[in-house]
């Protein structure tokens, strides 16, 4: 094996540079040209059909069989003329991943190329393999598509592709999209509710979002040299390098070439299905980078995000190289996070997160602003579970990534607003001088400053107009933290509603009551609020005190998803029953454990088919050693402490493998879910992924680098 590292080394010096043009310099010539979207429509079907079309995406409504049938008719032309041959319904099932089932538009039997409105509409793909936690029994295990209009259909490769929802025969929903959209419609009307005290112009609220996405890029025969990365994703094994992020230069440094190919490559590819990215940069790792879109309505922006991974996946392939979105791919370097901004914007056009300067407007923020922060409080572990994966414990609480205590931060200036606000209950925002930053540079004008600090450390912070969720992990889809996010806003502007309506029945002026809840949610949620060094000792400490939770593990998180309150709460708002709640959480516990199965496999594969191996090589190498030595009367008594050192890692390595399968064994016969996924968690993972892994971390600096099998950390993430 090591053979197999260092030929993947040798294919290094000569990787060439795959050079990228933009087809043209204006981003805007190709901006979209392969989505059929609300333009496209409007350009290619009958004036009353596309009225019909773009009033059911925006309140929400059915679409009939014939606007169905033009559509689906306009579309295929929009895509044969484009060359396409195929067209398919592409869903997000429960695996984490998107999929698809392609259909030719020839139609043999007519002899013609045709696309109807029932088969964009509806489609029945085999659902057998995909996970649906018991609610869909196997002889029954229909499943069908459903065309989701709020996201634009796109072409990609020669075959239009149409977003879908995917549900069981029962009706039931199987994908991360549906209670998606059923939870966007939910914070829609609650808000639209709480906005129409303020403004009755105001028709709907669109939940947006921006996700960041980290990601790193190694090489492509590197990857492949390494099982646990093509495996697990992640490497079980490896000793930190020498120069590791101490020197944090990698951190908006130029960017490696050939990474910078592969940049222009998927951003252009982006560009052309409409995704809208914009920035690029290094992140603080070594061969961490970053690629953030503009910001766009929730379940588009999580499309748009599914589909630029898949873009960034193939577009690297081409670039010999490989992205990797895991949570936390190497130890002890930073981990991989997708950070959700999130804001609420109305049909009027007014960001309900924006702070402005007039008090009208500031109260209608001051209201958003603070009931967030009090659904946070009220349903901070929910937000947690939302969260949990396999992959993602191992990154929260870890080097750089917000911890697993979920806390909100809003600033120094919000903070004194809201004191000032639970004091007195009535404040003004200026716009203080502090916002504006003279540079005494006449030709460059003012910079207006953003109103709120930086806080890297919390997993949910307020970002001047938007809050950051930062929890996210960086191979999730948005889907799952964004559902629970939206369902929590609504549920508690439903709250706040209700209780405006109260103190205005006991006839308190509108005004007043609104202010009056705000102040009791402010004090009420106090808790929830953290402005310091979430990665600090201190905060598990005083957190604790606080009476906040700091769950660190999946199995235990994914318990706030089956209490009452939150399975009330999905089924309140029509987003899931709790018959697919529950379903859903099983789902994810068996995602669980088969992640830290195969974690499993792959560590005891590797150490006691190639590590053990190795080392034992290695150490007959050093007795052929100690015994010349012996022979010349040289002392060997250092040769012979290593010889004993390898001796007791090998042991640690062959007793921890031997008892971890033994373990598995066990577990395995463990009926109940959850307390299966909780003993893989205790006694497999905590008890011996670290412990193997030390060993053989130490192994790696006692055994001549020439012989190591696996590709080093070094070699992986310095690439130029
Ligand atoms: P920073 O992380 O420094 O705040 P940006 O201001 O560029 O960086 O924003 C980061 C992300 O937040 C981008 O994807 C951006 O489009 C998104 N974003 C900005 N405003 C909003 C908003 N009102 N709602 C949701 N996302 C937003
Ligand atoms: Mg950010």
């Amino acid at each position: 094996m090591a053979q197999l590292r260092f030929e993947a080394l040798k294919k290094l010096s000569d990787r060439p540079r795959v050079h990228v043009d933009l087809p043209s310099p204006f981003v805007s010539k190709i901006f979209g040209e392969n989505v059929y979207g609300i333009e496209q429509m409007r350009a290619t079907l009958a004036p009353a059909v596309f009225k019909k079309v773009s009033q059911a995406i925006k309140n929400h409504e059915k679409i009939d069989e014939a606007t169905a049938d033009a559509v689906a008719s306009a579309a295929k032309s929009w895509a044969m003329a484009k060359g396409a041959t195929h067209f398919t319904h592409w869903f997000q099932p429960m695996t984490g991943g998107t999929a698809e089932k392609h259909d030719s538009f020839f139609d043999a039997l007519a002899g013609i190329e045709r696309f109807k409105g029932s088969e964009l509409v509806q489609q029945e793909p085999d659902a057998s393999s995909f996970p649906s936690g018991g609610i869909r029994s196997t002889f029954e295990a229909r499943g069908y598509t459903a065309w989701d209009p709020t996201s634009p259909m796109f072409l990609y490769g020669k075959t239009l592709s149409i977003p879908t929802i995917f549900v069981s025969y029962t009706g039931e929903t199987l994908d991360t999209k549906a209670p998606l959209l059923k939870a966007l419609k939910a914070v829609d009307i609650a808000a639209t509710q709480v906005c129409q005290l303020f403004d009755k112009d105001i028709q709907h609220v669109v939940a947006s979002l921006g996700p960041e996405q980290e990601y790193f890029v190694v090489d492509k025969a590197l990857f492949q040299a390494r099982p646990d990365l093509v495996m697990a994703g992640r490497s079980v094994f490896g000793h930190s390098p020498a120069r590791g992020q101490q020197l944090e230069d990698h951190y908006f440094g130029s960017i490696p070439g050939r990474v910078y190919d592969f940049m222009k490559e998927f951003e252009i590819e982006c560009w052309k299905l409409g995704i809208p990215v914009r920035t690029r940069h290094n992140e603080v790792a070594p061969s961490q980078f970053e690629v953030a879109p503009l910001f766009e309505e929730v379940n588009v922006a999580n499309d748009h995000n599914q589909l630029m991974m898949d873009v960034m996946g193939r577009v690297a392939e081409k670039h010999n190289l490989k992205a990797l979105f895991h949570e936390k791919p190497f130890a002890g370097l930073n981990g991989t996070g997708k950070h959700n901004n999130w804001s609420l914007i109305t049909d009027t056009g007014v960001n309900l997160y924006a702070p402005t300067s007039s008090a009208r407007d500031n109260l209608l923020f001051l209201t958003f602003f603070i009931t967030t922060i009090k659904a946070v409080h009220e349903y901070a572990d929910l937000l947690r579970a939302s969260i949990a994966t396999q992959a993602n414990d191992f990154r929260l609480g870890a080097n750089e990534a917000p911890p697993a205590i979920m806390s909100v931060f809003i600033g120094s200036q919000m903070t004194a607003v809201l004191d000032e606000l639970e004091k007195k209950g009535n404040v003004k925002i200026e716009k203080g001088d502090n916002m504006y930053m003279k540079l005494g540079i006449d030709q460059i004008p003012e910079i207006i400053l953003d109103a709120t600090d930086r806080n890297r450390t919390s997993p949910f912070a307020f970002t001047g107009n938007k809050f950051e969720f930062r929890a996210v992990g960086g191979s999730d889809n948005c889907a799952t933290p964004m559902t629970a996010l939206n369902a929590i806003v609504a549920e508690q502007l439903t709250h706040f509603y209700n209780a405006v309506n109260k103190e205005i029945e006991k006839g308190e002026e509108k005004r007043l009551a609104i202010v009056n809840v705000l102040r009791q949610y402010i004090k009420e949620s106090k808790a929830i609020r953290f402005e310091g060094d979430g990665y600090s000792e201190e905060w598990v400490q005083e957190a604790a005190k606080r009476g906040l939770n700091n769950i660190k593990t999946t199995p235990n998180a994914l318990n706030a998803y089956t209490t009452k309150k939150s399975l009330d709460l999905f089924e309140k708002h029509g987003i899931m029953s709790h018959k697919e709640t529950e379903a859903r959480t099983e789902i994810r516990l068996e995602a669980y454990i088969k992640r830290v199965q195969i974690e499993a496999r792959v560590m005891g594969d590797l150490a006691m088919n190639h590590i053990v191996p190795t080392a034992i090589a290695y150490q007959n190498k050093l007795i052929t050693n100690a015994n010349g030595l012996n022979g010349l009367g040289i002392d060997n008594k250092a040769v012979i402490q290593t010889i004993k050192e390898i001796s007791g890692y090998i042991e640690i390595i062959k007793v921890g493998v031997r008892e971890m399968i033994e373990e598995r064994k066990r577990i395995n016969k463990i009926t109940d879910t959850h307390k299966r996924a909780v003993a893989y968690c205790d006694d497999i993972k905590e008890k011996y992924f670290d412990a193997i892994r030390d060993a053989v971390d130490k192994l790696e600096l006692l055994v001549d680098d020439e012989d190591w099998p696996l590709v080093k950390y070094r070699e992986l993430l310095f690439l130029r």
